[in-house]
């Protein structure tokens, strides 16, 4: 199968002379199966442009994975040129959001009601549907196999494993590994300390086999401790660690901070190829926009 990177941009598109290498749009991952088959991971603006370019051969059939609704993933599908076509079979996949008990259609719905948007969802021409997906749900689409894991994130979140031809690819959506929020002096530290050794044994497990990770590299280990702790999104370091412990040949560091430049990005890469240098473990790549690997 083949990956596509179509947004790597994580928080708000960021359009300008200095992300023009990495590119601006937000998360939007395109996968095309040996057979034909097209699968979309989130749809953050940079669904936009992939949209223009699937309309080039109609009617349009593909299946749409959310993997949470924060804007930065969701912002771009009011404009993905398909649904606005009659003959197009969009499936649109993701989950119940436990804490606000609503679903993925009714959250979507509400990003295009006319305060937010010109054109509201019941003028879509194209067939839709919504499937609302469980933790560890087994999902088949053509010739591939969709598996979730829920991700720790400030929403209810899902990371996708996609197999195919053989191969695996797993996207963890946003993604930030727990971390212990007591003291080691507190009663509770132990507990919470178990508590997240077996949630990253669960992850691990999930990711088992896989060819290709593609991760949520926000920020430095100096952004992130003290100041975004919480923020819900890991570190250059922390995804490169857990593609090592599960074994994974090639981590895609991906959700580049708004604020970080193109010539930052190849800094920061270049370090970390300098760091890593004579190590083994797994090829790290800077995903940047239009990237695309055979997995
Ligand atoms: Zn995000
Ligand atoms: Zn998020």
């Amino acid at each position: 199968m083949k990956l596509t990177m179509r947004g790597c941009r994580g928080s708000i598109a960021s359009p300008g002379p200095d992300t023009v290498r990495y590119g601006g749009n937000t998360t939007c991952l395109q996968v095309e199966t040996a057979a034909g088959d097209t699968l979309i991971i989130d749809a953050g603006t940079g669904i936009r442009q992939l949209g223009l370019e699937l309309m080039a051969r109609t009617p349009v059939r593909c299946a749409i994975f959310i993997t949470h609704t924060h804007w930065d993933h969701i912002q771009g599908l009011p404009f993905f040129s398909p649904l606005f076509v009659s003959g197009s079979e969009v499936r649109i996949c993701g989950s119940f959001d436990p804490v606000y008990q609503k679903s993925l259609a009714e959250i979507l719905s509400q990003q295009m009601q006319y305060c937010f948007f010109p054109v509201s969802d019941t003028e879509l021409k194209g067939s839709i549907s919504y499937e609302t997906l469980h933790e560890g749900q087994v999902l088949h689409y053509g010739s591939a196999t969709v598996t979730t894991t829920v991700m720790s994130h400030p929403v209810f979140d899902y990371g996708y494993r996609i197999d195919a031809d053989g191969r695996s690819l797993f996207f963890t959506g946003d993604f930030e590994p727990p971390v212990n929020i007591y003291d080691p002096e507190d009663e509770e530290y132990e507990d919470y300390a178990a508590g997240m050794a077996a949630q990253r044994a669960v992850l691990i497990e999930a990711l088992r086999g896989v060819d290709t990770l593609v991760i949520d590299a926000q920020y430095t280990e100096a952004e992130y401790r003290p100041a975004k702790i919480g923020w819900g999104h890991g570190t250059y370091h922390t995804a490169i660690a857990l593609a090592e412990e599960a074994g994974i040949p090639r981590v895609l560091l991906t959700h580049h901070d708004p604020m970080r430049t193109d010539d930052a990005l190849d800094l920061i890469h270049a370090a970390l190829l300098a760091e890593r240098a004579g190590r083994g473990g797994p090829e790290v790549i800077m995903a940047r926009e239009g990237l695309c690997v055979e997995i």
